[in-house]
């Protein structure tokens, strides 16, 4: 087992705790919801404690508030805390991250919504329980991480860039696409014939999925067990196309640098929060979460900036008692300007969630606005004057006439250069 091997080295090499905390994922996986509970309220008041004494940036907020890491008694109490914006911690990341650490630390950059990146330092301990929280997901399709697998991300390589990344991947056992041309779509395809999993955005894997479905059994995927999208939301449609072309389904990881691991999909299709390393509360349908592991750069009740359906309740087939993120409807914060009144970007997805649920019409689609009172709206595939209609209905009833929308079909909604959004402002940027 030659990429067993070479993963065991580079493990022990970039971060040896990772075993470890892999075990201790495999063991409190099966807690009962009470113990979970309970280490979560240990952790956070370690995290509290922690930040109180080390970060300027939380001293000052919290003595603001008017709390101390005493005031926390309960999860209830972490609601007493003040609650923080990306926006904040790219602001003030110098007053909270914590450079003092003995332990290796992991250089890290994620974008922010001004353009302004967020770049912060994860401590060895962190970076482990990250990388494990991944790969306890895997372990539930049978996947191991030394295991062959298509690689699917935004690219923009320089050549030595490039020639960088194939080292890395060649290391992981991992291939990827260089570039979206239809035969180089069709090599990759290919070489997910020999491959065990597939992952990355999952607008990129639902074009590929695409490629499979229109050039009908052209290929098969023996091996393939488990299709993860990250980074962005996976819309229905992209479920359906995914089963069809490679008969396993898409389940999300849910997750941040700075937040870790929030959620993963377990092969019953519930999202199970990572309650062992970070805590999320909803708020106004907002998720709020604290990753009780972020040592160096303390996160605490940190607006990650999406709307999500929390149930704490639910139990899954699957045995695990973790509470479970049912949805992630979408982005926090854009606005759709009509002549008169404003409306959130949520409201698109109320719009064509009930084309799906009334109508049994699966849209993917990318909304544009320009300029205010009137919303573009291209759709892939072709629509039908019946399904033109029950899109119009849909869209007037939740903007009346304050908005002029221009439906487009036959649209190909792909950049293939990143992330696709499901609503672009050219307003509010
Ligand atoms: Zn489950």
């Amino acid at each position: 087992m030659i990429p067993k091997l070479i993963y065991e080295m580079g493990k022990a090499i970039r971060n040896p705790l990772i075993s470890e905390r892999l075990s201790a994922l495999l063991e409190m996986q099966g807690w009962s919801r009470e113990r979970l509970v309970q280490h979560q309220l240990l952790g956070l008041r370690s995290l509290v404690t922690h930040a109180y004494d080390n970060c300027s940036y939380y001293r000052t907020t919290f003595d603001r508030a008017g709390v101390t890491p005493f005031s926390i008694l309960s999860l209830e109490d972490l609601r007493k805390l003040p609650s923080i914006s990306k926006e904040e911690l790219i602001e003030h990341r110098k007053r909270i991250q914590i450079l003092t650490s003995s332990e290796r630390l992991f250089y890290s950059e994620t974008s922010g919504s001004t353009g302004k990146p967020l770049v912060f330092y994860r401590n060895q301990d962190w970076d482990a329980w990250h990388r494990a929280s991944v790969f306890r997901g895997y372990s539930w399709y049978g996947v191991a991480p030394w295991d062959r697998n298509g690689y699917l991300w935004g690219y923009n390589f320089s050549w030595k860039r490039a020639v960088k990344t194939r080292i890395l991947d060649m290391l992981q056992n991992r291939f990827r696409l260089f570039s979206y041309k239809d035969n180089e779509i069709d090599e990759f395809i290919a070489k997910l014939s020999k491959a065990t999993y597939l992952s990355g955005y999952s607008s990129m894997i639902y074009e590929v999925a695409k490629r499979v479905n229109a050039k009908k059994r052209a290929w098969e995927f023996p091996h393939l067990r488990m299709i993860k999208g990250t980074s962005e939301k996976i819309f229905d449609k992209y479920r359906d196309e995914v089963k069809v072309a490679f008969g396993v389904p898409i389940i999300s990881e849910y997750g941040a640098a700075e937040s870790g691991i929030i959620a993963f999909e377990c092969p019953f299709g519930a999202m199970h929060v990572n309650m062992e390393t970070v805590i999320v509360e909803e708020e106004n349908n907002e998720i709020l979460v604290t990753n009780l592991v972020s040592k160096s750069f303390p996160i605490i009740r940190y607006k990650l900036g999406d709307y999500i359906r929390l149930e704490k309740s639910s139990r899954c087939a699957c045995g695990m008692q973790h509470e479970i993120v049912s949805e992630v409807l979408g982005r926090v914060g854009k606005v759709i300007y009509g002549k008169v009144n404003q409306y959130p970007s949520l409201t698109l997805y109320y719009v064509f969630k009930n084309l799906a649920m009334e109508h049994g019409l699966v849209l993917n689609y990318q909304a544009t606005q320009s300029q205010k009172g009137a919303l573009l709206v291209r759709v892939e595939g072709q629509l039908t004057e019946s399904h033109r209609q029950a899109l119009n209905k849909e869209i007037t009833k939740y903007f009346a006439h304050d908005l002029d929308v221009q439906v487009k079909d036959g649209e190909d909604l792909h950049t293939r250069k990143g992330k696709k959004a499901d609503f672009v402002s050219e307003i509010d940027r």
